[in-house]
């Protein structure tokens, strides 16, 4: 099992002084079992060397498709996975170095959101027990009294009512079941919330709304996102930064603005090509990908798109993994052509 090169330098965030969250060279591999006697035969190599850095009160999108490592990385940043080697440092504390106790404090700071908010809630529980939960588990409030309109404020935070907090997730639709969501990861005053396509199964306007909702959120908590999704048009609005996955990897990251106007990587092109453009007289022309994306088992050699980039006439593109370079301010690519 080859470990993969590191990177050189974080692509960092712009205010530096202390990166809220720090991400050095991650990687995740799964093992797969077989035979007879069930020994590792293989990995998956989820996440291969995964860096970055996040301010306080920065949002950071990640983007790519299914299988590309993004929420397998939201989960080991987390420690909910994991991860198989590398160094998560939050606010200074070591993640990856964390005894139970420090994880479970780590916990209050680093909350998540997930996909499916109906499957995330649990449908025995009434709202007002969800959301309650973690402030029993963290001893956060020392009255029933103060317990009760710590829920109530919390509903209302979200765009929920008071009386909500006696009925049971099925009551809800999809957006109010991921307010509840919000809420509850709420409750512990945390300052780093990793969104995990958390708005990707809800209808467009109701995406919309959720986004929005998480954006005020982050204004008035100070909060910082990981907003991962797997389309482009949906991170646009809420990140500051957008870095771009594949096969694992960062291929691109950079702030929003300079990815959406000057995307550098092929595959972030090709990506973007396929955002819709509300403007019907606008015309994109479609880069699209050639075949599926290849096995995470057995990843290609050199940079992992060569085998679907348009543009992979360098010789070095199915032999030598590009690193990331900085291309302009907060820009880093990662292709031997570009950048
Ligand atoms: Fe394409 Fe080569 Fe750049 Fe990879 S390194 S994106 S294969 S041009």
């Amino acid at each position: 099992m080859n470990a993969p090169a590191p990177n050189p330098k974080l692509p960092a965030a712009k205010r530096l002084d202390l990166p809220l969250l720090k991400v050095e060279n991650l990687v995740k591999r799964f093992p797969i079992k077989g035979g007879l006697f069930s020994r590792v035969v293989d990995h998956v190599h989820a996440v291969d060397g995964v860096s970055f850095e996040l301010a306080a009160g920065e949002t950071l999108g990640v983007v790519g498709e299914s299988g590309c490592g993004k929420s397998t990385t939201g989960r080991c940043v987390l420690r909910l996975i994991e991860p198989t080697s590398g160094e998560v440092t939050f606010a200074g504390r070591s993640v990856t170095g964390a005894g139970k106790t420090e994880l479970r404090a780590l916990a209050r700071d680093m909350q998540i959101i997930f996909q499916d908010p109906y499957a995330s809630l649990n449908p025995r529980m009434t709202v007002g027990a969800i959301i309650g939960e973690a402030l029993t588990i963290h001893k956060l409030t020392k009255t029933p009294g103060e317990y009760h309109e710590r829920i109530v404020q919390l509903l209302e935070t979200v765009g929920l009512a008071a009386d909500h907090m006696r009925r049971f997730p099925h009551e809800f639709s999809g957006g109010q079941r991921q307010r509840i969501g919000i809420a509850r990861a709420l409750a512990v005053r945390p300052k780093l919330i990793v969104c995990d396509e958390a708005v990707s199964a809800l209808d467009v306007s109701i995406q919309a709304q959720v986004i929005n909702l998480l954006e005020d959120l982050r204004s008035q908590f100070d909060l910082s996102y990981v907003f991962i999704a797997h389309d482009l048009s949906v991170v646009e609005h809420i990140s500051h930064r957008v870095a771009v996955m594949y096969l694992g990897r960062i291929v691109e990251i950079a702030p929003s603005k300079a990815l959406y106007t000057n995307p550098l990587h092929p595959y972030t092109e090709a990506l973007m090509s396929a955002v819709p453009i509300p403007d019907p007289s606008i015309k994109r022309k479609r880069i699209p990908l050639q075949g599926d994306v290849p096995s995470p088992i057995h990843p290609p050699q050199g940079c992992h798109f060569h085998t679907r980039c348009p543009i992979a006439k360098h010789p070095l593109c199915s032999t030598e993994q590009p690193m990331l370079k900085q291309s302009g301010e907060g820009h880093w690519v990662a292709c031997h052509l570009r950048g």
